[in-house]
């Protein structure tokens, strides 16, 4: 028996046999993985595993250790799949795009009174352009928070030009199952807020994936339109969709649009609002077909949808979702319907009734019935011509992206030329004329507050104080905002996915799997959405050790420290220094995850089944709208924090402990509140209190530790540190303990005990790397 294993790159099979259980099998299944496909071998990862397939006409990754578990047989002769042009549709068979109210009498039934709130769900799987057509629909008007309970993002914003209305965009999911927080979030949602209407949104350039999703959520008997987006993408490559065909099968109205081109999205909302409005419900909820494999499924379905009738009302699931549910196995559902011991022995007798007759276990047969359905309406209502332009460039680009002997180098490549773009070109241009137009403001402020004669201490506390501590942290704006914008354009593009391909195997040296690198590559900008967008990753142990790990990877907020010390110790060396930096994180971290896995983790990596997606221009007004919440995020801060930070800061070293004003800043309470932890500092070189209190400052964000230096010492830092202290001060900066809002994240995510343990840890490998860096610096002669 061949498995998917043994297939050679190019070759075809089809699957026979999905071994292995639980959530991994699931996942399989959900995303086409069933007996009777057939898969094409595409190509290995560089580093050997894991593998990429051809699949429904989208390309998946998995490992090689679970596709030892795909049983496969060779494609029979003469099955060659029917040429697409064979089938042709009249070139007018779609007149009208899904009129409205086809399959509802429109305004017969009785409409929602005027002034509820029309509330919508947005669902679709990940990369099916959710986020652009929610930014298409809502425009300004939109709030991102949380889940309730959970702290996947959520964002609700208002139609444009429909106060009257509230749509949340979903997570990304692929199917209903329970296996990952996102679909849990997402099924709870529909299920528990009960919005008034679904729009499900459906990449249609890989149609038959996506449909399955669509076919889970008619189930949930919820209004719903369905939006075809990427035409431009089908359309330009020669493709139709028959909608009239799709919605005579789905029985529910359907939309072409094209998000990122702005098209059909009006036709999109009137639909969308008349559904709610007149809460029609999807007349069609059942796929399974009587004459398939003499009915057994179908029975199976229908035999529990009425024994668990009852229940499933006063659970408030719906009936048909419930049923599907129950067959597939899914203890969440299983619970709520309080089934009694008759009831449950009764439901698992129809269904190994089912397996039996079907030839298939209880999963792969409803998978399968899905597919059959979406088989059908495919062959009527689609046509490809030929593969879309967009997938052949995304071959070619990937015979280089993730090439056996390129995906590496590109990838070092690809990530000096962001590095280096963000800190010395476009981030620095940037970040210089800043500086110049804070130092002018600066200047004719402090001519002004001369002028106007103002106070001794508020002109002190304005200039020495607000301005300089304020105004070195806004100059870095450029270069976060820089580093973000590649982040995106990385991410929206379908890189990152890539990555993940390709370094899977390295990560799971450490104990990981490739989608951690996400989390981390995220975390080089800010550890709090790192932390935050450690929830796609489907096991919990994967995700709290990503988690631990973050605090590595040096966030963009440290930058001014180290190009403060730089700037003042080893201009010549910047670069070095600022890369080597970043290294030494990565290469801790390493070290440190490879400790873990063998002790708190124990275990291995969560199975790695994950789309890779067509590469695509990520549209402009996504990119911008995520630079101008990254921007108001930093700026908020530097103007609340930071700022609030700076002025205790200068508060406390003005003044003695008298309250007096003192020059002397040995005599502040600053000082003197700092200087009980001096000693603890003294072996790693930085006994300076000044110092110790730039790093209690820094724990409110990052980088307040510049603006605090920046008001104690002023301009003579070389006289008071040597080189050697200076880097202590570099590593010590880099390793210590998380700014407030990341230990905030960490708490969010793991709990109170977590965020503390991470406080400690990190503080004390800080010290000894520390002091490793000293006791080297001493030997090889620095002072
Ligand atoms: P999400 O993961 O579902 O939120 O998807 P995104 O909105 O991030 O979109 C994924 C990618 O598809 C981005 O690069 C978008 O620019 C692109 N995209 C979205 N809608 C369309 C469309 O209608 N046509 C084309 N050609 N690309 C699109
Ligand atoms: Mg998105």
């Amino acid at each position: 028996m061949k498995t998917l294993k043994d297939i050679r790159i190019g070759e075809k099979a089809v699957v026979t046999k999905v071994n292995g259980e639980g959530a991994l099998r699931q996942h399989l299944l959900d995303m086409g993985v069933i007996p009777g496909v057939e898969v094409t071998v595409v190509k290995y990862a560089p580093m050997g595993d894991p593998i990429e397939i051809m699949i429904h006409g989208y390309e998946l990754t998995l490992r090689l250790e679970d596709a030892r578990q795909i049983e496969t047989k060779p494609v029979p002769a003469g099955a060659e799949t029917e040429k697409p042009e064979s089938r042709k549709h009249g070139k007018t068979l779609h007149p009208g795009l899904g009129e409205g109210g086809k399959f509802h009498p429109k305004g017969s039934g009785d409409p929602l009174p005027d002034g509820t709130v029309l509330t919508f769900a947005l669902v679709g799987n990940q990369n099916s352009g959710k986020t652009t057509l929610f930014n298409r629909l809502t425009g300004s008007n939109q709030h991102v928070g949380n889940f309730p309970g959970v702290t996947v993002d959520r964002k609700d914003g208002v139609i444009q030009g429909h106060p009257d209305t509230l749509i949340t965009d979903l997570p990304g999911i692929y199917s209903m199952s329970p296996y990952s927080s996102e679909e849990i979030v997402s099924r709870n949602f529909v299920l528990n807020e009960k919005p008034k209407a679904i729009i499900n949104i459906v990449d249609a350039t890989n149609i038959e994936r996506n449909l399955y999703l669509t076919m889970q959520l008619l189930e949930m008997d919820v209004p719903m339109v369905v939006a075809l987006n990427m035409m431009d993408e089908v359309i330009g490559s020669g493709g139709s969709i028959d909608v009239n065909a799709m919605e005579e099968a789905l029985k529910v109205p359907v939309v072409t649009i094209s998000a990122a081109k702005n098209e059909g999205i009006e036709e999109l909302v009137d639909h969308a609002l008349h559904i709610a409005k007149y809460q029609e419900r999807p007349i069609r909820q059942d796929f399974c077909d009587e004459t398939d494999h003499g009915g057994a499924v179908h029975r199976c379905l229908h035999g529990i949808a009425h024994l668990i009738e009852d229940h499933a009302r006063s659970a408030g699931i719906p009936v048909r979702f419930a049923a599907s549910k129950v067959i597939e196995g899914d203890e969440l559902v299983f619970s709520q319907l309080n089934l009694d011991q008759n009831e449950k022995e009764m439901i698992e007798h129809i269904i190994l009734q089912m397996e039996m007759e079907r030839g298939l276990d209880r999963s792969a047969a409803i998978a399968d019935m899905r597919f059959a359905f979406i088989h059908k309406v495919c062959d009527k209502a689609v046509i490809r011509i030929a593969e879309s332009k967009e997938k052949v460039r995304s071959e070619k680009i990937d015979r280089i992206l993730t090439g056996q002997y390129t995906a590496i180098p590109a990838f070092i490549l690809i990530m000096a030329a962001v590095f280096w773009l963000t800190f010395n070109v476009i981030g620095a241009a940037l970040q210089n004329l800043l500086e110049m137009g804070i130092n002018v403001l600066t200047g004719r402020a402090d001519q002004l507050l001369s002028a106007l004669n103002v106070n001794e201490t508020i002109h002190h506390l304005l200039i020495d104080g607000v301005f300089a501590g304020v105004g070195s942290v806004l100059s870095f704006l450029p270069i976060i905002v820089t580093l973000f914008f590649f982040l995106s354009l990385m991410e929206d593009s379908g890189y990152i996915a890539r990555v993940a391909f390709v370094m899977d195997k390295l990560l799971r040296k450490i104990g990981l799997s490739g989608r951690s690198i996400v989390p981390m590559l995220i975390g080089f900008g800010c550890s709090v959405p790192a932390i935050m967008s450690t929830r796609t990753l489907p096991s919990e142990r994967d995700r709290k050790m990503t988690i631990l790990l973050i605090p590595f990877m040096s966030c963009s907020a440290k930058l001014p420290i180290y190009a403060f010390f730089v700037n003042a110790f080893f201009p010549k060396r910047g670069a070095l220094i600022m890369t080597g930096l970043y290294v030494l994180g990565i290469l801790l971290s390493i070290l440190i995850a490879r400790i873990y896995k063998n002790t708190l983790f124990k275990g291995s990596a969560a199975p790695f089944v994950m789309e890779l997606p067509n590469y695509r221009i990520p549209s402009a007004q996504n990119v911008i709208r995520l630079l101008w919440e990254k921007a108001k995020d930093f700026l908020q801060r530097a103007f609340s924090v930071i700022l609030v930070a700076t002025i205790i800061v200068w508060f406390l070293q003005s003044f003695d402990l008298h309250f007096n004003l003192t020059e002397d800043s040995h005599s502040s309470i600053l000082a003197f509140l700092s200087g009980g932890l001096v000693p603890l500092f003294k072996p790693i070189g930085l006994g300076d209190w000044r110092i110790v209190t730039s790093l209690i400052s820094g724990v409110m964000a990052k980088e307040s530790v510049t603006s605090t230096m920046e008001v104690l010492f002023g301009q003579d830092l070389s006289t008071i540190l040597t080189p050697l202290a200076a880097a202590s001060m570099l590593v010590f900066s880099l390793l210590y303990t998380p700014c407030i809002a990341a230990i905030a994240a960490v708490k969010r995510e793991m709990g109170h005990k977590w965020a503390i343990s991470v406080v400690l840890w990190q503080c004390a490998v800080a010290w000894m790397a520390a002091y490793v860096v000293r006791i080297i610096g001493l030997a090889i002669g620095m002072r």
